[in-house]
């Protein structure tokens, strides 16, 4: 069977869920025969014949480009591929000073993308938001001069979301003390004629989507369902993948590592808690502990953080104590998240990560013996939140392709 199927299911739902079933098989592996897609989903092959015709009739799929298998002395196999190419998902991420865009088709193919400068107003929501369906409206105009359709919008934004209703609360970056339907305000902004469904995720958790996506692509890992993932950057953030699926939870903040509490008379916390790990190894507190507050202040913490990852290597001792101070912090924190998710890998990334090769060496201690630790360049660098939403609206529109006509 398909690990990436469609979990939720009603009995009015069967075939769409098959249907879901082929799209998502051609998604993750490529061109097949019908023959193949029956295999690896456990649909019998009258059902992929039947649902494949539908699904050529309405293009979302297509005959591969490719050549035609010759099976045997039988007539030549036409292997499918995933089209969706007149259907197009936008993804749009709030920054504080930038707003970030990526287009695709439903096939994953790039349409747009791009950055532009935007100073957020804080403590505006509606200006925000003025600002987002701006965006969204010049992304599917664009899109629908070539002939493309968009079916779905995804806002990513810099705090907790309440994913089901869209709603953005104490996100304390933006100055919004108080809940934000940024959802409804953007959607109440689009043409009523575009009737375009707008979800609002999280930043981390997209982030983790896409990271758990090209975890997955690397050879030896096709399989890998629990993931967790972390990212020392401006603060310390992340997500996870249980089973498959994006931990949300119910308030959209199912695992914050940066919020876990090891110190607990600790430093005040802007969660209003003391002694979280972000107060004790997140960027700003080692720079402290490195003696290059002065130099942060002056010269932006990203160039303090460089001279820190530069004395480290020298070996100078300020450096080393608090580079290996804060992997102290980041183990005691990332401790219970092991212990309770027992996932396969866990990903670093962001700063610590690159100075710290100790943390790979013999994985993350755990009980039922090492976690692997893989330690990521940032290959998806600022880009992995778009990257993300882009991939979760793309595969809820597979989910639901029945509906996209
Ligand atoms: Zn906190």
């Amino acid at each position: 069977m398909d690990d990436t199927a469609p979990a939720r299911l009603v009995s009015s739902d069967v075939r769409e869920h098959n249907r879901a079933l082929v799209l998502h098989h051609l998604d993750r592996h490529g061109p097949a025969a019908r023959s193949e897609i029956a295999a690896a989903t456990g649909l019998v092959r009258g059902a992929v014949t039947s649902i494949a015709a539908e699904l050529l009739e309405e293009g979302l799929v297509r005959h591969a480009q490719a050549a035609a298998q010759r099976s045997g002395a039988g007539r030549p196999v036409q292997p499918l591929e995933l089209d969706g190419s007149g259907l197009a998902v936008v993804a749009v991420q709030l920054l504080l000073d930038e707003h970030r865009w990526l287009v695709t088709d439903l096939a994953g193919r790039v349409l747009a993308q791009g950055s532009e400068l935007a100073r957020t107003p804080i403590g505006e929501p509606e200006a925000v938001a003025d600002a987002l369906a701006r965006r969204v409206s010049q992304l599917t105009g664009a899109l629908r001069r070539r002939g493309v359709r968009p079916v779905r919008v995804q806002v990513v934004a810099p705090g907790p979301v309440l994913a089901d209703a869209g709603t953005v609360y104490r996100a304390v970056d933006l100055g919004w003390q108080r809940e934000v339907d940024l959802r409804g305000l953007v959607a109440a902004r689009l043409p009523a004629r575009s009737r375009l469904p707008v979800t609002v995720l999280n930043d981390a958790n997209c982030a983790t989507w896409a990271e758990f996506r090209e975890l997955r692509a690397a050879p030896g890992l096709e399989r890998v369902r629990d993931v967790v993932y972390v990212k020392a950057d401006t603060g310390i953030g992340g997500g996870a993948v249980v089973a498959g699926r994006l931990l949300v939870g119910a308030r959209g903040t199912a695992f914050e590592p940066g919020h876990v509490v090891v110190q607990p008379a600790g430093p005040p916390c802007e969660c209003g808690r003391r002694g979280c790990l972000v107060t004790v190894a997140g960027p700003r507190a080692v720079l402290v502990a490195a003696g290059l507050a002065a130099a942060a202040e002056r010269d932006g913490e990203p160039a303090a953080l460089a001279e820190l990852a530069r004395r480290y290597r020298d070996g100078a001792g300020t450096a080393v104590g608090a580079v290996r101070g804060a992997l102290g912090w980041l183990r005691q924190g990332l401790d219970v998240t092991v212990v309770a998710l027992d996932p396969a890998v866990v990903v670093l990334d962001g700063y610590l990560a690159q100075l710290l090769p100790e943390l790979t060496e013999g994985g993350f201690p755990a009980p039922a013996g090492p976690v692997d630790v893989v330690v990521r360049r940032a290959a998806l660098g600022g880009t992995a939140a778009v990257r993300g939403a882009v991939a979760l609206a793309r595969e809820e529109a597979l989910d639901a392709s029945g509906s996209l006509q």
